[in-house]
């Protein structure tokens, strides 16, 4: 297949969520009940801990269902909220809702460079394929963020069943690939996406989108071997 593929991290690297899941608790908390005074800062102890991605060293192949995979996260949010002080019915009922604002693409933003860079890239040969820890909607995410067209496929660690820096996601995005001659892996996080991808041979580039990142790292794929097609 692809001569050339960039391999990117999709949160914090071509667009991130306004508060991110704390934030995203908040907002879910606020529909059902208005006027309350719990913050981004008191769920944050509750959810340290217990989503897939914190546990890579463990698969999840059967949580690929997308109800499964967030059923199984419910206890989770529930935790936080309860530990933040929130009345456990509220809490319960404010935790089937997070799925719902999670997913809204009005809470996401793409970073001004991303569409840019990637279509630059693309323009002299380079393929994008998505390597992303992220929850089972993310495709239809980038649809609604305009960015899917970019893309020549979407690997998912919560429909894989693995979750970065795991090789085993790696490995298929390179199957996915084609096992190209000439692969990098763009990301914000030095564990899940750079050590990952370089313990599979992949060269990472670690970058800060907010700081002119993702025009560094377009530079950088460009002053190496040339992509040979798409
Ligand atoms: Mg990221």
């Amino acid at each position: 297949m692809a001569e050339g593929v960039v391999l990117w991290d999709f949160d914090g690297t071509l667009a991130f969520r306004d508060g991110m899941w704390r934030g995203c608790l908040v907002d879910a908390l606020t529909e059902i009940v208005p006027g309350h005074t719990v913050t981004a800062a008191d769920l944050a102890p509750g959810l340290r801990d217990g989503f897939p991605w914190h546990s890579p060293e463990t698969g999840h192949p059967g949580l690929s269902a997308p109800d499964e995979w967030w059923g199984a996260l419910l206890p989770l949010f529930v935790g936080a909220y309860v530990r933040a002080g929130v009345d456990e019915d509220m809490a319960t009922r404010s935790a089937q809702l997070v799925r719902v604002h999670y997913t809204d693409p009005g809470y996401w933003t793409v970073f001004p460079d991303s569409a840019a860079v990637l279509g630059e890239l693309a323009e002299v040969g380079w393929c994008h394929i998505i390597v992303s820890n992220h929850v089972p909607e993310l495709g239809a995410l980038l649809r609604d963020l305009g960015l899917d067209e970019h893309f020549t496929a979407v690997v998912n660690s919560s429909l894989v069943g693995w979750e970065k820096p795991h090789r085993r996601i790696f490995e298929v995005a390179l199957e996915q690939a084609g096992h190209p001659e000439h692969v990098w892996m763009v990301g914000d996080n030095p564990v899940a996406d750079i050590g990952g991808a370089q313990a599979v041979g992949i060269p990472g580039i670690l970058v800060n989108p907010g700081q002119d990142g993702l025009r560094m790292a377009a530079r950088r794929i460009l002053s190496g071997p040339p992509a040979l097609g798409c």
